[in-house]
């Protein structure tokens, strides 16, 4: 038995995935194609999701549209979605533990260090977006004499909402509250390696009062439940947040309709590490930058640049540091670094360590599987230095516990490393020099940047990357701009003349 029982607790809850969840509740199958969700802590087979297929698709996306034409929510007054999304907060609140246990369960994150804090943060954005809708106001310009323009706010018509594995409950509440807050349907389609805790969410919105119709689930893997999704006439807005692979094909697909898209991908973060910051805050910095998620952040400092008159001991000392992490049952409160999410990922991040190699780079702390943990994923933490910024090890994101180092002298040498990336979601600055901080913060390419500071999230303050981190951002006003149509409306409160044409012969 796992050391606080949680697994126990809820486990019996679940047996198999339903292909989708429509009005709330499981929906019968229509394709017989099965996907297994593996846990992650033992390799054994958690469960059988019942995929959806197109028709099963289709079936989801027109009832959103239905439920949109027929207004119940879409035109339904402020106040009302309001409430609905003050209680949904408290719902998730109220349900913080089974909502985090089902997706420890499947995503091998930690319960007491990752999914209950995400399903906290989940609550956090339903109850701002309720506070949102309540302080909303329309604009109003008079720059033209006489005239009145307004600028309201429309909803868009039917969102399809792609999250991943890795912030299942977290990435489907910053979605769904903005999705529905403006009046949207919304069709969700979480990750099939982590679905349970986002199935459970929705379930709670529809107790919350959510009218039927306005919000379905889809279950499936990526290119056949996920593409029927982003390829649908009716799906008028996809949010996805993902890998640069999938996000390059939901773009396409999205343009061929001009749906508006809101891309959030990956990263390779620099965390720059100067000689005058405060050493023992930058090296807890660096460490849980790189380590927090089971290594599983798109906003990862996982390019650590120190500079090189502490380079030494600082590398020294993070290196002894990740060696004493406690790896482990991801229930067990004790844990710090849980298992991979499944065996391809684990393989796939151990496999950098033959690129370091190979590119001259040097392994300072060689992570590995740990025998003693059985048949579950779970890999040791990763040290590596790098030669150059243009080794793999430094371009490609890994999404696991694996931190490269590269040492630099200049202030200007550490921010043209950091800015020889095609991504650019994060970036983190660690100095005590106040000016030298702004100077560097204003100079990094990347669409979030944190000062002496861990990973903090502003929820008014948009989020989002450059580059091939993603396309638009979400988070505050940026996602009322993006879950609406603004229209603008001309009214004229004097007379005045009308040009006219075809008066000629008069
Ligand atoms: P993924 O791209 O494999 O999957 C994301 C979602 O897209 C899943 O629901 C998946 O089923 C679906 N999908 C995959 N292929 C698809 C296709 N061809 N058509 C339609 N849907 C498809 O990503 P993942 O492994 O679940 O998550 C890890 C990635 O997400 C990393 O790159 C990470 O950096 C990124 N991420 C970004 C942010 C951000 O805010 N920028 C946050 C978290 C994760």
């Amino acid at each position: 038995m796992a050391p606080s029982g949680l697994y126990e607790k809820y486990r019996p809850r679940i047996s198999e995935v339903a292909p989708a969840i429509i009005n709330g509740k499981r929906e019968a199958a229509l394709s017989d194609e099965r996907v297994s969700v593996i846990n992650p802590a033992d390799g054994t087979q958690l469960l059988e999701i019942v995929e959806a297929d197109e028709a099963q698709v289709n079936h989801a996306v027109g009832r959103a549209r239905d439920a949109f034409l027929r207004g119940s929510w879409s035109r339904a007054p402020l106040l009302e979605r309001q409430a609905v999304l003050s209680r949904a907060a408290n719902l998730v609140r109220e349900n913080a533990e089974e909502l985090a246990v089902l997706d420890t369960m499947t995503t091998g994150l930690t319960f007491a260090g990752a999914t209950h804090g995400q399903a906290q943060a989940a609550a956090g954005w339903f109850d701002y977006f309720a506070g949102f809708l309540l302080n909303m106001g329309d604009d109003l310009y008079r720059q033209i004499p006489h005239v009145q323009t307004t600028v309201t706010r429309n909803p868009v018509g039917v969102a399809a909402l792609f999250t991943p594995w890795n912030i299942p409950l977290m990435g489907a509440a910053l979605k769904l509250g903005a999705a529905l807050s403006m009046g949207n349907s919304a069709v969700i389609k979480p990750s099939e390696q982590s679905p349970l805790g986002t199935i459970r969410l929705v379930e709670l919105l529809h107790e919350a009062g959510l009218p039927e119709g306005v919000l379905q689930l889809v279950n499936g893997r990526g290119a056949v439940t996920g593409a029927a999704l982003a390829g649908h006439a009716d799906v008028d807005l996809i949010s996805f947040t993902g890998g640069e692979g999938a996000g390059r094909i939901i773009s396409r697909m999205a343009a061929e309709r001009f749906a508006k898209i809101t891309m959030e991908l990956g990263g390779k973060s620099a965390n720059i590490i100067f000689d005058d910051a405060d050493y023992d805050r930058a090296l807890d910095g660096a460490i849980m930058a790189i380590y927090a998620n089971n290594g599983a952040a798109c906003l990862a400092g996982s390019r650590i640049l120190v500079q090189n008159s502490i380079a030494d001991k600082f590398i020294a000392d993070f290196a002894d540091r990740a060696k004493a992490i406690a790896i482990g049952d991801p229930f067990d409160p004790a844990t710090e670094l849980g298992p991979q999410s499944s065996k391809a990922h684990m393989d796939r991040v151990l496999s950098f360590k033959d690129k370091v190699r190979d590119e001259g780079g040097e392994i300072i702390l060689d992570g590995a599987r740990v025998p003693t943990l059985g048949e579950g994923f779970y890999i040791s933490p990763t040290v590596s230095v790098a030669i150059s910024n243009r080794n793999a090890v430094c371009q490609e994101e890994i999404f696991g516990p694996f931190a490269t180092f590269l040492t630099f002298e200049t202030e200007e040498e550490a921010v043209q490393i950091a800015n020889d990336t095609r991504f650019g979601l994060a970036g983190y600055v660690w100095s005590d020099n106040l000016q030298r901080a702004m100077r560097v913060a204003d100079a990094l390419r990347t669409g979030y940047v944190l000062v002496n500071s861990p990973m903090v999230r502003e929820r008014n303050a948009p989020f989002g990357g450059y580059g091939h981190s993603g396309i638009d951002r979400e988070g505050g006003r940026w996602s009322l701009d993006f879950y609406s149509e603004a229209k603008t409306t001309v009214i004229p409160f004097r007379d005045f003349a009308v040009p006219t044409m075809g008066k000629s012969k008069e």
